[in-house]
């Protein structure tokens, strides 16, 4: 089955189209690297594409019909759009779902200190990472800081050029003899991610009473800045969520600019290309969606990871503004469903052939990449792909000249990982993981390939056309 890079087979139109994308993907993935930034844009993106509020759709009491358009936000952090179909609901929907949380650092929730005339924030780190990575690199802190009168401070701090950077020191070089010897896990520790944040101390009143200056007075200054810059105190951290991520922007990888390095393409790289997919759309036969969830890294869990009844609500009161109020209409609407689960893979390394099995490997190059199972030791956690539903993939792939490859997670007993797949499987809907191949996943700085990218969108267009 040897197969020629896409590469070759691009005309210029094609390649002006594929570079056209991932300047829009390299923009989005720069101004997007938390699950709520990238839910803000998404929402921009749609109601600039025509897509209303579903909130909107079910106070004014309107009725939803083929051709229109609507998004549900869950609190900021999923969405799901909906591009309404010519065929009833009930018939299934074509379903592109990736999840837009990333690998990251998350600030606790009392984490100001001072120590040696430094002030930190202690961190607690999300999904899975190689800690040593994410020392000595700059770094940006976004989120909000909810006041206790709902007041949402929003910050974003490291990205714009003018701001300062933020980071995580590693022991130097010439003292680090113990440090060397420890094994990768243990050579930068969890409770030792601390973020530098400062180092100058507020200046005290000359003639102020020695009990009345400040004790921590780098503390001290930081907290004055707090206060200045967000009108926020040391408690509102209580009520917090500040995530720190690799500051700077996504660029062209290569000599050649054939990739992209980036933070964050697992798996905003499918979710931009799904997004891209879904609003390019136009009257579709069967209802197209795209979800994008939230913590997919730590379990799909909570309100807004997949597990959660979000989107089962959002297809029931899409239901019902149809004047289907029918719980056997939701779980039809559901179980007819087609998914392409849309997350990333792991693409064949040449640094580490080890790991992998040649003939069911990903390569860059060669196309949006299937996985009919995940899991690890003997598949287990997986969703495992029908054969039948892998020969519909295959037809309308191959129909639509959208070049694709399969893969499994390396090698058997290697190790493994999952996606969302599984839990849309539940509902008795036909799912399949659908990715683009990225080396280095879950470092701070991952890579694509721009014709993966380019394949992948084609192939999450032809999906919602066809399926
Ligand atoms: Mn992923
Ligand atoms: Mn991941």
């Amino acid at each position: 089955m040897e197969k020629k890079n896409a590469w070759l087979g691009y005309s210029d139109e094609n390649l002006k189209e594929l570079e056209e994308l991932n300047e829009a993907y390299k923009a989005f993935i720069s101004d997007s690297k938390t699950e709520r930034r990238s839910v803000i844009n998404a929402v921009k993106a749609a109601e600039k594409a025509g897509y209303v509020d579903l909130n909107t759709v079910i106070e004014e009491g309107r009725t939803l019909k083929a051709g229109d358009k609507v998004y549900a936000n869950g609190m900021g952090k999923t969405l799901a759009l909906f591009n309404i179909g010519e065929e009833p609901l009930e018939k299934g929907l074509n379903i592109l779902g990736a999840h837009i949380d990333s690998p990251r650092i998350d600030v606790k929730q009392i984490p100001l200190y001072e120590e040696a005339d430094f002030a930190f924030l202690d961190l607690h780190y999300y999904g899975g990472i190689k800690k040593y990575q994410w020392v000595t690199l700059p770094l940006a802190m976004y989120g909000v800081v909810v006041k206790k009168d709902g007041t949402v401070v929003d910050v974003a701090i490291g990205d714009d050029e003018n701001d300062p950077v933020l980071g995580i020191t590693d022991l130097l070089i010439h003292l680090a003899q113990d440090q060397m010897q420890k094994n990768a896990a243990k050579v930068i520790e969890g409770e030792d991610l601390n973020l530098m944040i400062g180092s100058r101390p507020l200046k005290a009143d000359e003639d102020a009473d020695e009990k009345d200056k400040p004790k921590e007075a780098v503390k001290a200054n930081i907290l004055k800045f707090l206060k200045e810059k967000y009108d926020i105190e040391e408690d509102d951290f209580i009520s917090a969520e500040l995530e720190v991520v690799p500051a700077g922007k996504a660029r062209d990888f290569g000599l050649d600019r054939s990739m992209v390095m980036g933070y964050g393409q697992d798996d905003r790289v499918c979710a931009f290309t799904s997004l891209a997919a879904q609003l390019s759309v136009e009257h579709p036969k069967k209802t197209a969606v795209c979800l994008l969830t939230d913590k997919e890294e730590i379990g799909s869990v909570g309100a807004t990871g997949a597990q959660s009844a979000f989107f089962e609500n959002a297809v029931a009161e899409i239901l019902n503004t149809m004047g289907i109020d029918s719980n056997l209409a939701v779980r039809r609407t559901l179980q007819h469903s087609r998914m392409l689960s849309s997350d990333v893979t792991a693409a064949f390394d040449p640094n580490y052939p080890a790991v992998m099995e040649k003939k069911n490997a990903a390569f860059f190059g060669q196309g949006i990449c299937f996985m009919k199972f995940t899991g690890r030791g003997g598949k287990s956690g997986s969703n495992d792909a029908n054969a039948e539903y892998v020969a519909v993939i295959r037809k309308i792939m191959d129909d639509n000249g959208v070049r694709f490859q399969t893969s499994e997670l390396g090698r058997v007993d290697v190790g493994g990982g999952g996606t969302i797949a599984y839990i849309s499987a539940n509902y008795g809907m036909e799912v399949i993981d659908a990715g683009v191949p990225v080396l280095s996943m879950h470092a701070p700085w991952e890579i694509c390939s721009k014709s993966d990218i380019y394949e992948a969108k084609k192939a999450y267009e032809a999906f919602l056309k066809d399926a």
